[in-house]
């Protein structure tokens, strides 16, 4: 066996900081105008802070620039951000919004390159050669899970299993028979296989994975313990979002200890979640995008509402990129369930559609490593005089209405006017159990 490539990129990877420092300086005046030029929406939003791209020399005048929010793509829906031709873009991917109205975010061939990198990086970091097997039970289509590291590792050359996601007895026999080495989904999926192969009477020894790229969602050291001694396999985590590519923005590599993040692409800031204050290197905060090299959807200052911390501590692995922990929360009220980002407006949106007051309340829990997902909502005091039939019959149509709206399905159950309870006045909408397995989101 050849010994496997360290990098996918070394150069890129491991150049000094002062060299990135450089790279970024130069990029990001040029974005900066091609933005400016290109997105009119970006455009009024300078105007009104009355900063020129002129006034952008290099990195260190970032902070004069606007913020983007996830409300200003919303708005800008679906072309208003859009900074090339719509001909030169080959791609949309998607991911769900608040009122229905979901971020379309655009990608040129380019775009899809630059991407396919990142995701190229993170799989090498994990050991992918043209040897490998890469199994992708991330969901395809409008998410950016499946195709985003289904590129990479074409890119990588490994044999690419595009499995997409479910159909868990599928998942294991061509696991087994085509002898995949590299798993990639999300990590309760990945417990879930794990556990399957185990009831299927496999013992981890049994199958040739070596390592395991899981993302998308949070998890905790414990779970990665679990999946990597269910799985025999070292579990790497990934981080992305749609907004600014999709999963490999950030990767791990063999030191486990946070994700680096491709700062040959991306410029990362943390700031106060309330002040948008920068705040100084290791300290807890939101994390910020601009990204450099996008030509289709390139967003500069863009709020994930993610929390964490970014450390420039040298790493064992030599690459030089900044690592950022785990997301540590969220700054609004996202849920992640399944792997799905979930707003409460969501749901508000569809009782009101169906005619239901919003007098809900959703449980979250986690039962062998997968999310429960339930919604409780009070019914209209006539609707309570419904026959339990015909209760159950609107339980069902309210479901289907959560499932087309949220993309999953949560149990929905109709309760009886007033039934939820209400502290000082005020309902208390989520109730998240998962806490006590350290899910934090
Ligand atoms: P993704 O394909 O990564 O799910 P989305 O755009 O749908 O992309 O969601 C992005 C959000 O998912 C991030 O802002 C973050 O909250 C969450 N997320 C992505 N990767 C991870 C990860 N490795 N750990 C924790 N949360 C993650
Ligand atoms: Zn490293």
């Amino acid at each position: 066996m050849r010994m496997p490539k360290k990098y996918f990129q070394q150069e890129a990877e491991t150049m000094p900081v002062e060299e990135i420092k450089k790279i970024q300086d130069e990029k990001l005046v040029k974005q900066v105008k091609y933005v400016y030029d290109n997105v009119k929406y970006y455009r009024d939003l300078m105007d009104k802070k009355g900063v020129k791209p002129e006034d952008i020399k290099s990195t260190a005048d970032l902070h004069k620039l606007p913020f983007l929010k996830k409300d200003d793509l919303r708005e800008a829906y679906p072309y208003g951000l859009l900074a090339t031709d719509l001909n030169k873009c080959v791609r949309i991917h998607s991911t769900s919004g608040t009122t229905g109205k979901r971020v379309v975010a655009f990608y040129t061939q380019n775009d899809i390159d630059m991407w396919e990198e990142c995701t190229a990086r993170a799989l090498v970091a994990a050991g992918a050669t043209e040897e490998d097997v890469v199994q992708v039970c991330y969901g395809y289509g409008l998410f950016t899970g499946g195709s985003g590291i289904h590129g990479g590792s074409h890119k990588v050359g490994c044999l690419t299993l595009p499995m997409s996601s479910g159909n868990t007895d599928r998942q294991i026999q061509f696991m087994m028979d085509l002898n995949s080495t590299i798993l990639c989904c999300t990590p309760s999926y990945a417990a879930y296989l794990g556990e399957n192969l185990k009831e299927k009477g496999y013992k981890p020894e049994d199958n040739k994975l070596k390592a395991g790229i899981f993302g998308a969602e949070p998890w905790t050291e414990e779970m990665r313990r679990d999946i990597e001694k269910a799985l025999g396999i070292k579990a790497y985590d990934i981080y992305g979002l749609t907004e600014i590519s999709g999963p490999g923005v950030a990767f791990e590599c063999e030191e486990q200890k946070g994700m680096h993040i491709n700062e040959d692409h991306f410029i990362a800031e943390i700031i106060d979640p309330d002040t948008g204050e920068v705040l100084p290197e290791g300290t807890k905060g939101e994390l910020v995008f601009t990204s450099l090299d996008k030509e289709a959807f390139p967003l500069i200052r863009y709020r994930t509402r993610d929390i964490c911390i970014l450390s420039r501590e040298k790493c064992s692995c030599g690459r030089t990129f900044v690592r950022m922990t785990k997301p540590m929360g969220r700054s609004d009220d996202m849920m992640i369930i399944r792997g799905v980002n979930v707003f409460p407006s969501q749901i508000e949106t569809v009782l009101l559609n169906c005619g239901y007051a919003p007098n809900y309340q959703i449980i979250l829990d986690r039962v062998n490593n997968s999310d429960t997902f339930d919604i409780n909502v009070e019914m209209g005091t006539e609707d309570f005089s419904d026959t339990p039939k015909e209760i159950t019959k609107r339980e069902k149509k309210l479901q289907d209405a959560m499932k087309a709206m949220l993309g999953i399905n949560p149990k929905v159950h109709l309760l009886a006017p007033k039934s939820i309870p209400r502290s000082e006045g005020k309902a208390v909408r989520l109730i998240d159990n998962r806490k006590r397995y350290g899910i934090t989101i």
